[in-house]
């Protein structure tokens, strides 16, 4: 498991007030009426279980586990299973409405979910991990299924630990659900792309931005805060395509060539020393610092709040991407704004994620496998389509991107609840 993930869960606590207050504010900007807003502010279903395991030390232990679908009326549910100390049913339930929102953003049909189990995976070994993956499912079986609410990874659950969900669902069903969760290992249904999807959706989505202004990729100046699963990806991705990416950082701190970075030799440094500082022949520069690079494209991928008003003036990129959740405070916000700084929001940059397991759950239901062509070019599709859609409400509208996507997904989720008759 990742050393960094205890910070990455204080992140998500981040993410969660920012995005609230984010979406209270729009809720009044928006003029909802009082069924529309009493409609948002419940989730759906909210479950907490409790369920022994019998461990390998041969006690029995009750764990607590929860889950919340949030919003359904565009589709099943979708959202992580997280595995945490600090886990509780208030933090899932505002993740799942994030997750409500983020699919309605990029237009695929789910709704939005959130779980887990009050665990510290450091604490306990990895066959009782297994027992209390196993556990956690027999207890929610009921409640999650292919068409009613579909199980994925997030902090400190990983493909196996999907492979060991699949497995308990499959034994209790008697029966083969591939499409009971996504993010499996391929052998067993999951979709290779998906290791790489959030990185690449958020490209596309930049593609098309640079693409509006009759701008490429070629040559363009680029400094990636965070080098893990998602920041290293993009490096390799934009790397690949033609940018420069001049500085990059991870928790030990950065490093900056303003002739740009040979990332496929940074990513080996990385393999081999744990970090990429030190990497021969660049400059070392803070996180801080890295933020205020002289570049053109800035792409947090790391934690959240790093754009704050104490920082977010002196921000030299023209272009920021948002792949990690919530780097940007809601005062940064408005600042980058007014000074014309294309900011593209978390909920449409990182959301490639969840498109990847869209598909991974449409193949899964047809028993299909589609070629790696087929699999890109969807995505790709689905992205544009995305960031075309909220660029076309914020020119309507002539507001934040943020904003924008955040107001398309709500329209959405509510025309859905109207066709229903729910409003
Ligand atoms: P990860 O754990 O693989 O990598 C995190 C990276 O951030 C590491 O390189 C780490 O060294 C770096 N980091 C930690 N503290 C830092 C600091 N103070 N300054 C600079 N770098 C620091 O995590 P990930 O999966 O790459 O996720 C990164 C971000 O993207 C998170 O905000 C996550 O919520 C978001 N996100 C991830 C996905 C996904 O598919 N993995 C999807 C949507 C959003």
């Amino acid at each position: 498991m990742n050393r960094n993930h205890d910070r990455l869960h204080r992140d998500e606590q981040d993410l969660r007030s920012v995005g609230m207050t984010e979406l209270q504010t729009i809720y009044s900007d928006m003029g909802l009426t009082s069924d529309e807003l009493d409609l948002l502010s419940v989730p759906r279903h909210s479950f907490t279980v409790s369920f022994p395991v019998k461990m390998t030390t041969g006690r029995t232990q009750i764990f607590t586990g929860f889950r919340v679908q949030y919003n359904d009326a565009r589709g099943p549910a979708k959202g992580g299973i997280r595995f945490h100390p600090e886990m509780s049913a208030e933090h899932a339930s505002e993740l799942a409405l994030l997750m409500a929102l983020k699919c309605a953003v990029v237009n695929i049909p789910f709704g939005g979910a959130k779980g887990g189990v009050v665990v510290n995976p450091m604490d306990i070994s990895r066959r009782d991990l297994e027992l209390v993956t196993r556990g956690y499912i027999r207890a929610i079986a009921d409640y999650i299924g292919p068409f009613k609410d579909i199980p994925a990874p997030d902090v400190y659950t990983d493909e196996q630990i999907m492979a060991w969900i699949l497995d308990e669902y499959e034994r209790i069903r008697r029966e083969h659900v591939p499409a009971v969760v996504t993010g499996k290992p391929p052998e067993l249904g999951g979709v290779l792309v998906r290791r790489y999807s959030t990185a690449l959706g958020g490209v596309h989505v930049l593609e098309q931005a640079l693409r509006e202004r009759n701008m490429d990729f070629g040559g363009l100046r680029v400094a990636i805060q965070g080098f893990g699963n998602v920041g290293e990806n993009a490096a390799r991705i934009l790397h690949e395509r033609g940018c420069l990416v001049i500085a990059l950082s991870d928790v030990n701190g950065g490093i900056l060539d303003p002739k740009g970075l040979d990332i496929p030799a940074v990513m080996e440094h990385q393999k081999s020393t744990g970090s990429v500082v030190k990497f021969p022949g660049a400059r070392e520069l803070s996180n801080a610092e890295l933020l205020m690079t002289d570049c053109d494209v800035l792409v947090p991928a790391a934690l959240s709040n790093q754009l704050d008003a104490n920082n977010a003036r002196a921000v030299k990129a023209q272009f920021i991407l948002e792949l990690a959740n919530a780097p940007t405070t809601a005062a940064a916000d408005e600042i980058l704004f007014e000074r014309d700084v294309l900011l593209i929001p978390d909920i449409l940059a990182n959301a490639g994620g969840v498109v990847a397991s869209y598909f991974e759950w449409s193949q899964n239901l047809s028993n299909d496998r589609w070629s790696e062509e087929k699999t890109l070019s969807r995505l790709q599709e689905i992205m544009i389509s995305a960031y075309n859609d909220v660029g076309g409400r914020c020119r309507e509208t002539r507001c934040r991107m943020r904003k924008a996507a955040y107001e398309l997904a709500l329209k959405r989720i509510l025309h859905a609840e109207k066709l229903r008759g729910n409003l």
